[in-house]
Order: structure tokens, then C-alpha cells, then sequence
């Protein structure tokens, strides 16, 4: 099988395997105050300060970072638990700006938060830029109208484009404006794929998911500034037994934790040459791609930063599920827009974002590269590529 669907899931590493079963049996209940429990705590700890670390965290700050379930929890948690930490005026409960690429994990819990009369700003990211213009046309609005801005979420990078945001530039725009408001970031696409901290991005509260990074699926981590914790601009959506200090309650999944941590000490001390891997990589595939012009095969790059781990194509007038199913038939696995919106069955809100036409969006693959990946396994794609729409178009 050639793998290139990474930033739909990727393949624990074997250093996340082997602390999965080590903390397999590591049972105790890390809020058990006897020593099974003190033990469970002690290794929630070291893997929280791993991953801390892998964030730029500093050791000694009073910053804060919790395990949650799933990048969407996180990000619900972001959202939804802003809205809910101060009382609002029904009448005029404020405005919520967010990109127009989010994530749904971001998008659906704004749709319903607009639903129970905020505001809600989404900002175009029209050829993969979040356009500043309108985020400063937002805020004047939001001022005019008397509709404080309370929460500001952009994503890093862009999952289906692979489009890098200016979420530090965007950030000191809505704290100008609006000191209290909270900007948040999904960092999920762009964590170990560009450089980044929390402080560099001028993000409030930040989420990265487990299983995007070579870890097994269930742990996920959302970062809060001390700002943030003393002016209490957040709190919790599932009330519960006051775990992760009452923000996100339930018995924390130590596995997928301990597992979450040795792929975040690995992908930090490999940054620049995985980075690497993945540049080198879509140097290849780009050059293949360039042949298959004549088959109408078209790369959708974002006109602004970007990172080479995804790339965004138009396979012809093909559909991208026919063109999908073709290629995993010849156990090549990449997926059409994000895996999220497969599921959702409808079209991709962030290519319609990105400017993509709908007839193109119906062709769009997406091709998501790792450092797992090679230069044959990339060949051996475009191949496949131009094999299937020779095939599909003969037969037309
Ligand atoms: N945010 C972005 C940008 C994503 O790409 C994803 C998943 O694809 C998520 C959030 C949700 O993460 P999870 O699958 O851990 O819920």
C-alpha cells in the first residue's frame, strides 16, 4: 500500500507503540491519591511536560496545557467554552470571527453559536490568504455596531490546501481592537509541519491532535495562557469530575497520552529533517504533476505560504471519488478535499474559500506527504495517476 493520506490520520510510529503498551500497564487512575494513582499522575505529567515542550512551552510558566480527546474537542472546548465563560446579553451576546477555511470542528460549533444570536464573521481566505483588509473591515463593523468581538479563531494551515494563515498578524489586529477578545488558533495541520509556538502566533488558546503526528488516535492537547486561566475567559462544556483542572473532566486516556507525547519528543527532535523529507518531496511530485497538464491534471497552490506536506489537485474533469476509487484499487490511498467533508458528504467549504469553482471542487484530490514517505512511492502515484485518467478518458 502507498500511504499518502497523512493529514487524514497517520501510522503510529514505533516509539508511540511502544509507550502505548508500556502505559497499557500503567492502569491506575491518575486522580487516585494511592500509588497506582500516583503513578498513572506521574506519567500523565512527564508526557504533558513532552508535549509542553514540543510547543515552545516555557517550564516554569503559569501557561496551561490540557489533554483532550480529539483536535475537535479542543476546539470546542476553545469555542464554545469562551462563549459560555462570562454572562452575555441575550439581546447582544457579541461577535465571533473566524476564517472562511475552518475546520468544521470550528465552523459547526460558530453555526451554532450563531444560531443563539452572536455575530458570526468569517473571514475569506481567498487563494489561501486570510485577507487582513476584511478582518480590519470586521472589527471597525464589530466596534461600530457595539458587538464586541469575544473570540477570534484561525487556523494555521489550511487542511485541504495545505495554505499557511498570518495568524500573528491577524491576532495583533483583533487585540488591538479588542484586548479581551480571545484568539484562538487549530494549529492541528500545521503542528510539526512549520515552526511555530503560541507566543509566536499571538494565540491565546492553540490545539494540536495526537493523531496527526504519528500517535494513536484519542489524545489531543489544547494549550491556554495564563491570561487567559486568570481572567477566567474560559470554562468547561462537559462539566464532570474536574479533571484537567475542571476544564475538560473525564479519566484522562493515559495510553493514547503517553503515545501523544513520544511522537511529539520525536517529531521535535527530527523538525528539519522530516521538513526536509517533505520539501524534497513535493519537488518531485510537482515535477511529475507537470506532466500530466495535458490530462488536465492542475495544482490548486496556494498563492501565499503554504507547507509541503499537502497538495491540493485538480484531477481533470474526472470525479475525485471515481478517481479515488481507481487509485485504491491500485493500493494507492489519498483522499478527495479532507476526509471530514468526505464524511459530511457535501461540498468542501474550504476550497469554495480558497476560490476553487464547484465543478473543479469536484475534482480535487488531496495528496498528503510525510517523511514516510519516498520518491518512488511518489513516482509510482503519478503513474497510477495518468494511467487511470487515460483509461476513464478513452472510455468516454
Ligand atoms: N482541525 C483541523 C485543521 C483538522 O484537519 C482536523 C482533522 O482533520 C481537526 C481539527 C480535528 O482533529 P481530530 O481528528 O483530532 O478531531
Amino acid at each position: 500500500m502507498i500511504y499518502l493520506d497523512h493529514s487524514s490520520t497517520t501510522p503510529p510510529s514505533e516509539a508511540a507503540l511502544k509507550a502505548m503498551t508500556e502505559a497499557a500497564a500503567v492502569w491506575g487512575n491518575p486522580s487516585s491519591v494511592h500509588s497506582a494513582g500516583r503513578e498513572a499522575a506521574a506519567l500523565l505529567e512527564r508526557s504533558r511536560a513532552a508535549v509542553a515542550k514540543s510547543l515552545g512551552m516555557q517550564k516554569f510558566s503559569q501557561d496551561r496545557l490540557f489533554f483532550t480527546a480529539c483536535g475537535t474537542e479542543s476546539n470546542n472546548i476553545a469555542l464554545l467554552g469562551c462563549a459560555a465563560a462570562k454572562k452575555r446579553d441575550p439581546a447582544n451576546p457579541g461577535t465571533v470571527l473566524i476564517s472562511a477555511g475552518e475546520h468544521p470542528s470550528i465552523d459547526n460549533p460558530a453555526a451554532l453559536l450563531e444560531k443563539r444570536g452572536y455575530t458570526v464573521v468569517r473571514i475569506p481566505t481567498t487563494g489561501g490568504i486570510l485577507s487582513l483588509d476584511a478582518l480590519s473591515e470586521a472589527l471597525a463593523a464589530a466596534k461600530e455596531a457595539g458587538s464586541p468581538v469575544i473570540f477570534a479563531g484561525f487556523m494555521l494551515v489550511n487542511n485541504e490546501t495545505g495554505a499557511l494563515y498570518d495568524v500573528k498578524k491577524a491576532s495583533s489586529l483583533v487585540k488591538a481592537a479588542f484586548p479581551d477578545a480571545l484568539v484562538h488558533c487549530d494549529a492541528v495541520q500545521g503542528y510539526m509541519k512549520t515552526p511555530f509556538t503560541p507566543y509566536s502566533l499571538g494565540a491565546d488558546t492553540l490545539t494540536v491532535s495526537a493523531h496527526k503526528i504519528n500517535a494513536i488516535r484519542g489524545a489531543a492537547a489544547l494549550f491556554v495562557s495564563a491570561e487567559v486561566m486568570k481572567r477566567r475567559n474560559l470554562t468547561a462544556v462537559m462539566p464532570g469530575g474536574g479533571q484537567e483542572s475542571g476544564l475538560r473532566s473525564g479519566t484522562e486516556n493515559l495510553v493514547s497520552i503517553a503515545s501523544f507525547a513520544a511522537a511529539a519528543e520525536e517529531g521535535r527532535q527530527n523538525f528539519g529533517e522530516r521538513r526536509a523529507a517533505a520539501e524534497a518531496l513535493r519537488a518531485r511530485l510537482d515535477e511529475r504533476l507537470a506532466r500530466l497538464e495535458p490530462l488536465g491534471v492542475r495544482v490548486n497552490r496556494p498563492e501565499g505560504a503554504s507547507i509541503p506536506n499537502i497538495c491540493n489537485l485538480i484531477a481533470g474533469r474526472m470525479r475525485s471519488e471515481t478517481v479515488l476509487n481507481d487509485l485504491s484499487g491500485r493500493g494507492i490511498c489519498v483522499s478527495a478535499g479532507s476526509a471530514c467533508s468526505a464524511h459530511a458528504k457535501k461540498k468542501s467549504a474550504a476550497l469554495e474559500a480558497f476560490g476553487v469553482s464547484p465543478d473543479d471542487a469536484d475534482s480535487a484530490i488531496r495528496v498528503s506527504l510525510s517523511h514516510l514517505n519516498t520518491a518512488e512511492e511518489i513516482d509510482a502515484f503519478a503513474d497510477a495517476l495518468e494511467l487511470v485518467l487515460t483509461t476513464r478518458q478513452q472510455k468516454r
